[in-house]
């Protein structure tokens, strides 16, 4: 039996703590808890939100005005060089058992916060490596009419999902790697907001347990020191996606700069960031993180509008003076 709680303030379930309460929420843990939410949302007309980690997105300073479900579905098996996950279980916690296994694949992921259902829709991953090169299948609830071939193609910003229609259909769905339309930052998952990740089988290779927790030891210790700001800094993340590049002598600036290859013509959003002065700009409690110019942080009480207010600027900036069009990889949420 669900329990659907009013008025949960979500900024405490977010790595940003930013933003207004769902009007309503409920916390799930099995699949058939999940199917109970849908059913309440869908007789309420309500749009939903499903929550990971909150390590992703941006809620509004009003909040949420439909369900919010949060996903705890936390169980996990492993099976020889397969794990068979929830979609709610940390990323950080699989990173650990894997180890813990010797089963190498997933090095790269340590120290990225959030569950494994937000990983792989969001298609996280670093330039070491990222959650497609893992994932053997993926397991959906799929909330809208139609089968599997038509799902649309199209690029979706709002992640909340509507049950307008009353016709809407409730079924499950199983994906291959090879089906998940996996690129960088990006997958099926996320192009259909009316797909809902409930399990995924992942695939890792037998390793040495030494070799691992070596590689995860050096990987986080990197993060600490480069990239993620001080922990009294919330955020959510690298804020914009790298964008690919058009421009030589854009690319061949930044490469003479960083000594590194813009691979694919992509360019880190940080750099370009940097390059139109914007490390450290404050706006109200928001400011460009010092340490990593494509970390917003919130450095006090910052309201969502502060972060949209700069993010604004960057992306202002940066097309003025670099003819860039900088993307959010952050989700809005109640926008
Ligand atoms: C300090 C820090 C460092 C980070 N470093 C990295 C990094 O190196 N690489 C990287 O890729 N990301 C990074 N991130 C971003 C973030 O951790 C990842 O994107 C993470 O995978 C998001 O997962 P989540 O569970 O927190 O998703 P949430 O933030 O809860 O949600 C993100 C989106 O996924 C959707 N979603 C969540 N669960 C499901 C589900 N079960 N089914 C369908 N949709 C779902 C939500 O509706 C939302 O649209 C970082 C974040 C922080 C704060």
């Amino acid at each position: 039996m669900i329990n659907i709680q009013k008025n949960i303030p979500l900024a405490p379930l977010t790595t940003f703590k930013i933003g207004g309460p769902a009007k309503h929420f409920v916390e799930v843990s099995a699949e058939e808890e999940l199917l109970e939410a849908l059913q309440f949302a869908k007789e309420n007309n309500l749009e939903i939100f499903v929550l990971g980690g909150g390590s992703n997105i941006l809620v509004s300073d009003e909040g949420f005005s439909g369900l919010v479900i949060r996903m705890l579905n936390t169980s996990y098996i492993i099976h020889n060089t397969s794990i068979e996950c929830g979609s709610g279980v940390l990323l950080s916690q699989i990173v650990k058992e894997s180890a813990k296994n010797g089963l190498s694949g997933l090095e790269w992921a340590s120290g990225i916060p959030g569950t494994l259902g937000g990983a792989i829709r969001g298609n996280a991953g670093i330039p070491l490596g990222c959650m497609a090169d893992s994932v053997e299948s993926v397991k959906t609830i799929v909330i809208a009419s139609g089968a599997k071939q038509s799902l649309s193609n199209k690029n979706s910003t709002n992640s909340t999902r509507s049950f307008a229609n009353a016709q809407d259909d409730i079924r499950i769905l199983e994906f291959q790697n090879n089906e998940c339309r996996f690129s960088y930052r990006n997958s099926i998952f996320k192009e259909n907001k009316d797909l809902i990740i409930i399990s995924v089988v992942l695939k890792l290779e037998k390793g040495e347990q030494e070799e691992i927790n070596k590689k995860t030891k050096e990987l986080i210790e990197n993060r600490l020191k480069v990239v993620h700001p001080n922990p009294k800094e919330p955020s959510s993340g690298s804020f914009f996606k790298n964008p690919k590049v058009n421009n030589p002598e854009l690319i061949a600036n930044f490469e003479k700069d960083t000594g590194q290859k813009a691979i694919d013509g992509k360019i880190p959003a940080g750099w370009l960031i940097d390059e139109v002065g914007l490390r450290g700009k404050k706006i109200g409690g928001a400011q460009v993180s010092e340490k990593h110019a494509n970390f917003v942080v919130n450095i006090g009480n910052a309201k969502a509008q502060d972060i949209v207010m700069l993010s604004s600027l960057i992306k202002m900036k940066v097309r003025d003076e670099l003819g860039v069009q900088l993307s959010e990889e952050i989700q809005y949420v109640g926008f």
